[in-house]
């Protein structure tokens, strides 16, 4: 019989036995006990493995890593709580008052946020270019510039960057080329191999792939610069949860296959929606109507992702009915769940986009971005094919 006064509080031995579990097993310590001062020393020393407290390191999160590591062809990345946490760790832990950095003119929302309006406090200067041409962004660089940051496919105009030219600008300059490879995946490109320097993914979307954890990772190529980030990571409290990390873990597994199934629809979708009436246009990476269709073989061996975007003939009203038209088609700003989902970016994400910069680069009020699932393609066409029509009466009215 156990002593429930001395098991209660202190809990009783895991039950030991001589096989293992299947499954990585979830880890929800905060605390790692050691047997000794003398163990402790040698674990902070690097001498033997161990975990001491959660906000330095957990097993959950370690596991993850290996894996997305595996994926990006890096060594020793990081989970971060949150793909905002993985741009900030690089960019708050990397740069010092002085600095310039080079964005990428269509960044994600709060990456622009972040560059030019919390780093500027910090005395850390931004410039945004067109990443679409290397010649943009060289014509951005100063002697102070420390870091360009690139999305390889913008957000939601799916626009493809200059990868080829941006990275020989970089390894030439001694500028470190952080790419933010969320859209593509390292399914259809791989940062670090092509040269890049750091590489970092908002792992809530595509990776964990189910919309139901908040998770971001980043890689280095330099041991000393992962060594940075995770100091500045540990230090500022960017700790992911063992629970977010052990379901996008979970989620990870059928990465490969999630992906293809969603491109092989987007591409499907795509096409389908450029033969209906309404639509003005349609921008998918791989079609040949798209203004970088040239660069997606080279780029990402026509691997044009899971993102379709589309424009409405016809205003505020002709969106309005779209969405209300295919209500089982989530209208929610997210991307990469295992389920569809739909965007107005007018209404979200660049709602405080100025209306001519908006219209410069063609998001419209008919302007929708779709996150392609991996439904049953007929389903998806059905949807769409009703929620077009619905449009169109609309814009007639
Ligand atoms: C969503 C997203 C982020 C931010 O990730 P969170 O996990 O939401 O913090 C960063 N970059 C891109 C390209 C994204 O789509």
């Amino acid at each position: 019989m156990t002593d429930a006064r001395r098991t209660l509080v202190r809990r009783n031995p895991w039950p030991e036995g001589v096989s293992r579990p299947v499954v990585p097993p979830l880890q929800m310590a905060v605390v790692y006990a050691s047997d000794s001062p003398d163990q402790l020393d040698a674990q902070y020393a690097g001498k033997v493995p161990g975990y001491t407290y959660a906000r330095e390191g957990h097993p959950n999160a370690d596991h993850l890593a290996t894996m997305i590591d595996g994926l990006e062809g890096a060594e020793g990345g990081l989970i971060l709580g949150s793909g905002m946490a993985a741009v900030s760790v690089v960019l708050m832990g990397l740069l010092k008052a002085g600095d310039h950095v080079i964005g990428g003119d269509q960044l994600y929302g709060r990456s622009l946020r972040l560059l030019t309006q919390e780093m500027s406090r910090y005395g850390i200067e931004t410039t945004l270019a067109d990443c679409t041409s290397a010649a943009a962004i060289e014509a951005a660089t100063r002697p102070e510039t420390k870091m360009i940051l690139v999305e390889v496919m913008s957000n939601p105009t799916l626009r493809l960057a200059d990868m080829e030219g941006i990275t020989k600008l970089a390894n030439e300059r001694g500028i470190l080329l952080v790419v933010d490879n969320t859209f593509t995946t390292p399914r259809a490109y791989r940062p670090l191999e092509h040269g890049a320097d750091i590489v970092l993914h908002s792992v809530t979307k595509l990776l964990a792939g189910h919309a139901d954890v908040t998770l971001g990772y980043v890689a280095a190529r330099d041991p000393a610069v992962r060594k940075t980030i995770y100091d500045f990571a540990v230090t500022t409290g960017m700790t992911p949860s063992p629970f977010d990390c052990w379901l996008a873990e979970r989620g990870l597994y059928s990465f490969n296959l999630r992906f293809d199934r969603a491109q092989e629809n987007a591409r499907a979708l795509a096409d389908h929606l450029a033969g209906l009436k309404g639509i003005k246009r349609v921008v998918y990476p791989t079609r040949p109507d798209h203004p970088d269709h040239n660069r997606a073989g080279p780029l990402l061996g026509e691997r044009g992702g899971n993102m379709v975007s589309f424009e409405l003939e016809g205003g505020r009203a002709a969106a309005n009915a779209l969405t209300l038209a295919m209500p089982e088609v989530a209208f929610a700003p997210t991307l990469g769940d295992v389920g569809t989902t739909l965007s107005h970016p007018n209404s979200s994400s660049h709602r405080a986009v100025p209306a001519a910069e908006r219209e410069a680069v063609g998001i419209t009020e008919g302007f929708f971005r779709i996150s392609v699932g991996v439904e049953e393609i007929e389903i998806l066409i059905e949807d769409f094919t009703r929620g077009v029509a619905a449009a169109a009466e609309a814009a007639k009215g």
